[in-house]
Parts: structure tokens; sequence; C-alpha cells
């Protein structure tokens, strides 16, 4: 599982979800956050301290800079390129979900999503990154 002391960049245009996923990750035992409104704010922000940045949880559909669009940067970037990635999407967005796996996201998870459903996809990106 991923070291709880890593810090987690979440990033979503909605308020509401961000404290969702927040909220969430604190159950899991996580305390440090950094959180922005889309993926043009997320870079800025990593660019800016990206010291113990161990995790992206990400919004698929965002305005400016979307969650496939931060994807793509962060993977052809040299500084960030193996920070994990998981990508939010609504069910609607499943079907597009191979364009993100093609770009490299590590893991997806579709929501609304229970606390159990993240600890497993965590353990499952984990696991994935780590083999
Ligand atoms: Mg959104």
């Amino acid at each position: 599982m991923f070291d709880t002391g890593i810090k987690v960049l979440v990033v979503d245009d909605m308020a509401t979800m961000r404290k969702i996923v927040i909220k969430s990750l604190r159950e899991l035992g996580f305390e440090e956050f950094m959180e922005v409104a889309d993926g043009g704010l997320a870079w800025d922000r990593l660019k800016e301290s990206p010291e113990n940045v161990g995790l992206i949880i990400c919004d698929w559909n965002m305005p400016n800079v979307t969650g496939i669009e931060f994807l793509k940067k962060i993977r052809a970037s040299q500084d960030f390129n193996q920070l994990p990635f998981i990508l939010l999407t609504a069910e609607s967005e499943v079907s597009q979900v191979k364009e993100a796996l093609e770009a490299g996201v590590d893991n997806y998870i579709v929501k609304p999503f229970t606390v159990e459903i993240l600890k497993r996809k965590l353990q499952d990106t984990y696991k994935k990154i780590n083999p």
C-alpha cells in the first residue's frame, strides 16, 4: 500500500468531490493534500511545490485543462512522469478509459465510490507499480 505520509494531489472542478476524496483518503490514514480545480492549476502547484507529492487523483471532466490533458502533460514531463496517476471518471466516461490507459494512467475510479473501493483501487495501483 502507498505510504500514508505522501502528499496527495487532488484535482477536481467540483469542491464537493474534492472534499469527498480527501475525507475518504483521511479515513485511510493520509494526512497531506493539495487540492486544485483543474489540470492547469494542478500543473502549476506541482511545479511550485513538488515535495512529497506521491500520488495524483484527478477528475476527467474539468474546464481549462482536463484530466486526460493533465495526464499527458505529466507523462511527457521529465520530473513527474513516474507519479502514480488515478483518474476519476463518471459512469458515462468509462468507454473513454482506453484513451487514458494508452496515455499512461495507472488506474481509474468510477464516481460515486466508497472508501472500500478507494482502498482497493489504491492497493491495486500500488501493486501494479511495485510488482
Ligand atoms: Mg468534473
